[in-house]
């Protein structure tokens, strides 16, 4: 598990953390609990299940070994994409159009999902709308106009426009970019904020929340017994919704993924005028390369930056030094401004790119390796495991039947291979 600093709170030391709206201290379990479903891990896949279970008519407990959001759910860029983590060109390739076709309109509703819980539970999580993606290399030259039109034209999708190097230099003061795609449905949010207040909702719904309380094992028997250091609960279902941090609690779905660490930076308030200069406008940006560049200003005129990611447990030891050079490829005008917090989590990926959904049995079911997409699609994960154990399957035998493949080496090997194919790719970024 990653050591790092942590705040009193028990939450790492982030931006996020620091205007973090409607925290509260949920109590760690202690003695036997009874519930019809135990979702573990307080990230938004659990606490979407958790709360589509509640409000299903489940009894349902749910289980974060931390603090609410201390995963990737509280630490993240909070850049809500369209479409799955592949564009529809490599969806098309790999399973025909229908399927292509219902995994978009699935990111869509996932998406809705997303606008209608903060409208509906009042969630202050700054929601904004519009992406930006920027072409880094003549490589992807085209790509914005051919997706913008295969959107418009195949997928019902009239909300993306391709910009030339003018133009998208009227969205974002950056010479990095030679085009950009602008998606002007896609959604940017606190994701701490969104991750706290969905726990609220899911609380005032009934779900009974453990803080601090880790899982240590689980029963693979009908009804499950799952232990933590100081109680259990007994439940029919278990959901476990751990991903980057999961570690040796499910050997059998950690060979399907690899944790590995991203970070972030935010400089200090910039003032509303230079923040604008910078990005004109609140909404996510990110790039077309293979260690993704991404970024958006912050309701108090930050610019917050993610960047750089590396593959072994710990995180480099000085984390503003290790991304800064990133955000000075694309802003060299920020050289003088200081950097007030640096974080990093720890995300998970397939070999595919595409999210890894299932049941082990008829009664334990996961969802994990979101790639880097995780924002809408492992809330709409939690939801769809929320309809299979209510009795309809169909949405979530979609993300089941999805090819899943483990990486060379299983759980032992993984990281050598892992870290020949990231370095690369990363070259390739560069050449
Ligand atoms: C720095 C960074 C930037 C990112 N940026 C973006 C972005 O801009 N857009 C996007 O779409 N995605 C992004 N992602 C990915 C996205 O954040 C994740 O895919 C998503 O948050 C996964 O949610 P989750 O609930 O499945 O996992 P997590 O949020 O990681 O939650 C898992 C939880 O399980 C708990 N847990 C683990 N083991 C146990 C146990 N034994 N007992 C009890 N609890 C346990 C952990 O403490 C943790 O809180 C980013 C990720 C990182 C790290």
């Amino acid at each position: 598990m990653q050591k790092e600093k942590k705040l009193p709170s028990g939450h790492p030391d982030t931006y996020y953390a620091a205007t973090a709206v409607g925290m509260r201290e949920f109590a760690t379990l202690a003695g036997a609990q009874r519930a019809d479903v135990c979702v573990i891990g307080g990230g938004f896949t659990g606490l979407s299940a958790a709360l589509n279970l509640a409000e299903q008519g489940f009894d349902v407990v749910l289980l974060e070994a931390e603090r609410i959001g201390f995963g990737a759910s509280g630490r993240c860029g909070g850049l809500v994409g369209s479409g799955q983590r592949k564009d529809v060109f490599e969806t098309e390739e790999a399973f025909g159009f229908e399927r292509s076709r219902q995994l978009w309109d699935f990111a869509e509703l996932a998406k809705n999902e997303i606008r209608q819980r903060v409208v509906k539970h009042g969630i202050p999580c700054d929601l904004q709308d519009g992406q930006l993606v920027g072409v880094h290399k003549k490589r992807y030259q085209g790509w914005p106009q051919e997706l913008s039109e295969a959107l418009a034209e195949r997928y019902n999708y009239p909300f993306c426009q391709s910009l030339d190097a003018k133009q998208t230099r009227e969205y974002v003061a950056t010479d990095g970019f030679l085009e950009a795609l602008y998606d002007s449905q896609a959604l940017a949010l606190h994701p701490l904020n969104y991750t706290l207040g969905l726990a609220n909702a899911a609380s005032q719904a009934g779900v009974r929340i453990f803080e601090r309380s880790r899982v240590r094992s689980y029963s693979r028997t009908d009804p499950s017994l799952v232990e933590t250091s100081q109680g259990s609960v007994k439940s029919d279902f278990v959901v476990l919704a751990c991903n980057g941090y999961l570690d040796k609690l499910e050997r059998r779905i950690a060979r399907k993924i690899m944790p590995i660490n991203n970070f972030m930076i935010a400089t200090e308030p910039l003032g509303e005028q230079r923040a604008l200069d910078l990005i004109h406008g609140r909404f996510g940006i990110h790039d077309t390369r293979f260690v993704v560049d991404y970024f958006r200003l912050s309701e108090d005129h930050r610019l917050l930056f993610g960047g750089g990611e590396n593959y072994r447990r710990e995180f480099p030891a000085d984390i503003s030094k290790f991304v800064r050079p990133y955000m000075l490829k694309i802003f060299p005008q920020l050289d003088d401004a200081r950097i007030d917090y640096a974080w990093g989590g720890t995300l998970s990926v397939t070999v595919n790119r595409l999210p890894h959904l299932g049941r082990l049995k008829p009664n334990v079911f996961f969802a994990q390796g979101y790639s880097g997409h995780g924002i809408s699609t492992a809330n709409f994960a939690g939801k769809v495991i929320a309809e299979a154990i209510g009795g309809t399957a169909t949405r979530f035998d979609v993300f089941a039947g999805l090819p899943t493949h483990m990486f060379p080496g299983g759980t032992l090997l993984r990281y050598p291979g892992m870290v020949l194919a990231m370095f690369y790719y990363s070259l390739i970024d560069r050449l």
